[in-house]
């Protein structure tokens, strides 16, 4: 079984063994450091799946940026108070322009009271898109009108990482090489990183990759906490479910 809580855990101990700095996006963007991970953490729904990420992470002394959206099914003040308590960094994941119908004026004035009811609980420095497969719009456009640094924000992971040097991980599809059918979560070195032969399918592909010591220095992560469980019902139907998007965005892509 992948996607478990339990295979999450390996995971984490067998980078850990590499040595990576562990930064948040935030801490990221300001250093240098030789080997770093960045794990990021997209908080589509569940939030209490990714407040036991956060848990895990803050027991083996890691940082992690967790990204929350303004719907009710992301939003848990509780939990994003919990989750920057524990030392993690929590950002915006925006899709203003979804839901303003693609009109980037209203969807800016929505950012802007968006992130200031986030920056109530907690500080935030970067933000992240959430990108649904199912929209007609690219939440990114807002960003043809308005510029985030304005707002005092440091960093979008599509606009502020050079994937020339930091390789990219998704398990966007409950897969690590879903990114092929993938509408929106893709960087274009991909192609370039399967003919180095980068590319995994398992999370036990990584960990095996980790201890070989053959994973490249500086690697950020994007992860969906409601997709990793405990196994039984609930990680059942992600599996089932995810299968069936699968196959849809397949659709979509072509
Ligand atoms: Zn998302």
């Amino acid at each position: 079984m992948d996607f478990t809580l339990e295979i999450y855990k390996k995971l984490l101990k067998s980078l850990l063994i590499q040595d990576y700095a562990f930064l948040t996006f935030n801490d990221f963007l300001n250093s240098n450091k030789k080997k770093s991970m960045v794990l990021r953490h997209d908080v589509d729904l569940l939030p209490n799946n990714s407040l036991r990420f956060a848990k895990i992470q803050a027991e083996l002394d890691i940082k992690g940026s967790y990204y929350f959206r303004a719907v009710p099914e992301s939003w848990d003040e509780g939990i994003i108070k919990e989750t920057a308590s524990l030392g993690h960094e929590v950002g915006y994941h925006y899709e203003n322009m979804d839901t303003c119908n693609g009109d980037v004026d209203k969807a800016w004035d929505d950012f802007r009271l968006h992130l200031d009811k986030l920056r109530k609980l907690v500080d935030v420095k970067t933000i992240c898109m959430h990108g649904s497969p199912r929209s007609k719009f690219d939440n990114k456009d807002i960003w043809k009108k308005f510029d985030y640094r304005t707002l005092d924000i440091i960093g979008e992971p599509y606009y502020d990482v050079d994937f020339d040097k930091v390789f990219y991980l998704t398990d966007t599809g409950r897969r690590w090489d879903g990114w092929k059918s993938s509408v929106r979560d893709k960087v274009p070195q991909q192609t370039e990183w399967v003919k180095q032969g980068l590319v995994f399918h398992s999370t036990n592909d990584i960990i095996q990759a980790s201890n070989a010591n053959q994973l490249p220095d500086n690697i950020m992560f994007t992860m969906h906490p409601q997709r990793w469980s405990d196994g039984g019902f609930q990680w059942l139907k992600e599996l089932i479910l995810q299968n069936l998007k699968n196959e849809i965005k397949k659709y979509l892509v072509k």
